[in-house]
C-alpha cells in the first residue's frame, strides 16, 4: 500500500531531491517556523536544494508532515514539533517566521490562539533572533491594510482595519507582529525584514484549506457548485507560490529593512475568478452561485509592488493561467489520492 501511495503521489521513499554542496563558510543554519505549511514547505525545498541546514518548527495546526517528508532523514534537515507560543532555544543564522494560520476559517476557529501565535510567538522568535544574532523575516500580510480606502495598496498606506471584527485576530495580530519587529530592531538592534504577502496559491494547499483558490478548484473538478461569497464584485490579486518564494529569498538577502509588498498586481473580481477556474477545467459542469457575504470582507485588494521592483529587483513571473493549471493538476492528484485511501480497508 505504501508503495502504491508513494507512486500515486509521485514520490519514492528515501530518495532526496538534488542538493548542492556548500562549504561551512557559505552554509547557513536557517530556522523556518510554520515550515510544514503551504508557503513554508516550498521555501524549505529551495533552501535545502541550495545546500543550507534547515530547521523546521511547526505545531501541525494547519501544516502537514507530508509537505516536507521528502527531506526526512537528510543530514541537513531537522524537524521540531513545537508550538512557538512557548519559548524555543535553538541556534540559527536566519529565521523565516511563517508560523500562523493563514486561511480565514482556520484563523477564526480559535481567535485567541491566533493572537497568541502572532504576538507571543513573534516575541519568542524575536527574542531568539536577539540572543543568537540572527536576521529574521516576518511573514506579514496584505490584511494589515484591512478593507482598503487606497487602491492599489502601497506600503505607505496605514490601513483600514476593524479592531473588533471577526478578522481582527489575524489582521491586528500581524500588525502587532510588525510593530514588535521594528521595536526589536530599534531597541535591541535585531536585523528584521517584513514581507506583506498578498493572496498566494499553488500546489500543497490543503484540500480543505477554505481559501478561495482551493475551494473553487475542488468544486470545479468535482462538478460541484462554485460558491461565491457575496455578489462576487470584490477583487483579489493572486500570486503563484514560486514567485512569492523568490521574493522572500530576495528580501532576506537585501539590505532593505522596511515592509515590502509581495504579490501579483493582476487583479480580478471573485466572480471573474470563478469563471477563469471553471474554464480551465475541461468539461466542468459546475454552476457558479452567489451566496451570503462574509462580514468585513475586504472589497478590493491589489499590491503596489514598486518597492519590491526597485529594492529587490523582484516581480512575479508566473501568469495566472499557468499557475492555476499547475494547481488544478495538483488538486486532481490530491482528489484521486484521498479517493484511493478512502476506498482501502485496513
Ligand atoms: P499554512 O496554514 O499552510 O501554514 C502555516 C503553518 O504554521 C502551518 O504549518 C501551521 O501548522 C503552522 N503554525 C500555526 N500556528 C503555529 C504555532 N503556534 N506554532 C508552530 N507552528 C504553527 O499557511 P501559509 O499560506 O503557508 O502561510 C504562511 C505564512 O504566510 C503565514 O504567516 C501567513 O499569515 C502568511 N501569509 C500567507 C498568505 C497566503 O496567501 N498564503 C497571504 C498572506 C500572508
Ligand atoms: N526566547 C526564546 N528563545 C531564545 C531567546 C528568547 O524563545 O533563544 C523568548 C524568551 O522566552 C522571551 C522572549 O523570547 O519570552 C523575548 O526575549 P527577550 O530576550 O527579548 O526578552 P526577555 O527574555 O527579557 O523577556
Ligand atoms: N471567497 C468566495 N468563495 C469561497 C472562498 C472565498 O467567494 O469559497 C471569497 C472571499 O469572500 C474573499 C475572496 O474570495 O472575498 C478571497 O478569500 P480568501 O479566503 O481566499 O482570502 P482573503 O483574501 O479573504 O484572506
Amino acid at each position: 500500500l505504501e508503495k502504491k501511495i508513494a507512486i500515486l503521489e509521485g514520490r519514492m521513499p528515501q530518495k532526496y531531491p538534488e542538493v548542492k554542496y556548500l562549504g561551512y563558510k557559505e552554509r547557513k543554519r536557517i530556522l523556518v517556523t510554520g515550515g510544514a505549511g503551504f508557503v513554508g514547505s516550498h521555501l524549505i525545498d529551495v533552501l535545502m536544494t541550495q545546500g543550507h541546514e534547515v530547521i523546521v518548527v511547526d505545531n501541525f495546526f494547519t501544516g502537514r508532515k507530508r509537505n516536507v517528508e521528502h527531506w526526512f532523514g537528510h543530514r541537513n534537515f531537522e524537524m521540531i514539533h513545537h508550538d512557538i507560543v512557548n519559548p524555543l532555544y535553538v541556534e540559527a543564522d536566519e529565521i523565516y517566521h511563517l508560523a500562523s494560520p493563514a486561511s480565514p476559517p482556520h484563523y477564526m476557529q480559535n481567535p485567541v490562539k491566533t493572537i497568541k501565535t502572532n504576538t507571543l510567538g513573534t516575541i519568542n522568535m524575536l527574542g531568539l533572533a536577539r540572543r543568537v544574532g540572527a536576521k529574521i523575516l516576518i511573514a506579514s500580510t496584505s490584511e494589515v491594510y484591512g478593507d482598503p480606502m487606497v487602491h492599489p495598496q502601497p506600503e505607505s498606506y496605514w490601513g483600514h482595519v476593524n479592531p473588533i471584527g471577526p478578522r481582527a485576530c489575524y489582521d491586528e495580530g500581524k500588525r502587532v507582529a510588525e510593530t514588535l519587529a521594528y521595536a526589536y530592531a530599534k531597541q535591541e538592534k535585531v536585523s528584521v525584514r517584513v514581507a506583506r504577502i498578498f493572496n498566494t496559491y499553488g500546489p500543497r494547499m490543503h484540500v480543505s484549506d477554505g481559501r478561495v483558490v482551493s475551494n473553487f478548484i475542488m468544486q470545479a473538478i468535482q462538478n460541484l457548485t462554485i460558491t461565491v461569497y457575496g455578489n462576487g464584485k470584490q477583487t483579489r490579486s493572486f500570486c503563484y507560490v514560486s514567485d512569492l518564494i523568490d521574493g522572500l529569498l530576495g528580501l532576506m538577502a537585501s539590505s532593505y529593512t522596511l515592509p515590502v509588498n509581495l504579490g501579483n498586481p493582476v487583479e480580478h473580481t471573485i466572480e471573474e475568478f470563478a469563471m477563469i477556474i471553471k474554464n480551465l477545467v475541461p468539461g466542468c459542469r459546475s454552476m457558479v452561485a452567489t451566496g451570503a457575504a462574509v462580514e468585513d470582507d475586504p472589497q478590493r485588494r491589489r499590491p503596489d509592488i514598486t518597492v519590491a521592483e526597485e529594492h529587490l529587483g523582484w516581480k512575479p513571473k508566473v501568469s495566472l493561467q499557468v499557475g492555476l493549471q499547475r494547481t488544478i493538476d495538483y488538486f486532481k492528484e490530491e482528489l484521486s489520492r484521498t479517493t484511493f485511501l478512502n476506498n482501502q480497508t485496513y
